[in-house]
């Protein structure tokens, strides 16, 4: 079992699916959660309540990740709270979905500045202080249709495509700073960003997949758990699918 014990943990989209997954594991690992949520604080209560009966510290955030004042004023309160954040996860994600014959303008520009756009506000945020701490783990949520596209996801596919490119460019640059920075491509994965999909795009996907089954967030979550812990330390600039072999 991995270990976190100390470790604090900023996560953005945690308050539910595959985010809130890697909260509850970081936190059985030992992990205090701060997480990121938007617009839905329903959710943001049962989770926080949910980690807080680990025995961890936790607290919920509410930001807009593709807000890069508000991102940096997050992690500024975070640092403030918890003394220090170890552990990045750019997990907040959004759809919105249609063949770019008829994608409007204003859903490329939602799905790129949470996205992808987000990725680099929060990076950006926490960039300083590892370097000044000479150390810290940043894991970005990319996604298989970053490396293979997908047809009625051009806006989305860009932003993962993205995610991947600037992983790598991060990685280059706090490599000798002892921080490593990973991507990991889940492929079809249960949560209610999947559950929004047709019956006829499900269907099609679970044929796309050689394990013939959709993946569930605990999946994604121990992949994460491995690269947030000290046996990942010379792991960086990686892309880990975890796909069931959809995208091999
Ligand atoms: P989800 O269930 O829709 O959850 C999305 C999370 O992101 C929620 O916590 C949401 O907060 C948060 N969020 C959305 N917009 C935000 C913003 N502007 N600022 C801060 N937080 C925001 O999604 P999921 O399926 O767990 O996906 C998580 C990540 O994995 C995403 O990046 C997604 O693209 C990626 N991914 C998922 C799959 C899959 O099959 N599910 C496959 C590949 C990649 P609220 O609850 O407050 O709205």
């Amino acid at each position: 079992m991995f270990e976190l014990t100390g470790k604090t943990a900023l996560i953005t989209g945690g308050s539910r699916g595959i985010g809130k997954d890697i909260a509850l594991k970081f936190a059985d690992m030992g992990a205090n959660i701060a997480f990121v949520h938007y617009g839905d604080g329903d959710n943001a209560v049962v989770t926080e309540k949910e980690l807080s009966e680990k025995g961890i510290k936790v607290k919920a955030y509410e930001c807009n990740v593709a807000d890069f004042e508000a991102s940096a004023k997050l992690v500024e309160e975070v640092i403030e709270e918890f003394g220090e954040v170890h552990i990045l996860v750019n997990n907040a994600g959004i759809t919105r979905d249609k063949l770019m014959l008829s994608m409007t303008e204003a859903e490329y520009d939602s799905v790129m500045a949470v996205n992808l756009k987000g990725v680099f506000n929060m990076t950006k945020a926490v960039y300083k202080h590892f370097m000044k701490k000479r150390r810290g783990r940043i894991i970005n949520m990319s996604s298989i249709v970053g490396l293979t596209g997908n047809a009625g996801q051009s806006n989305y596919s860009a932003s993962k495509a993205g995610i991947i490119g600037m992983t790598k460019s991060v990685a280059k640059e706090l490599g000798s700073r002892n921080v490593t920075v990973n991507a990991i491509a889940p492929g079809f994965i249960k949560t209610e960003m999947t559950d929004a999909m047709t019956d006829k795009a499900k269907e099609a996907a679970l044929q796309a997949i050689p394990m013939k089954r959709m993946g569930q967030v605990e999946d994604i979550a121990n992949l994460a758990a491995f690269l947030a812990s000290d046996e990942a330390s010379y792991i960086t600039g990686e892309v880990i699918r975890v796909d069931g072999g959809m995208a091999m």
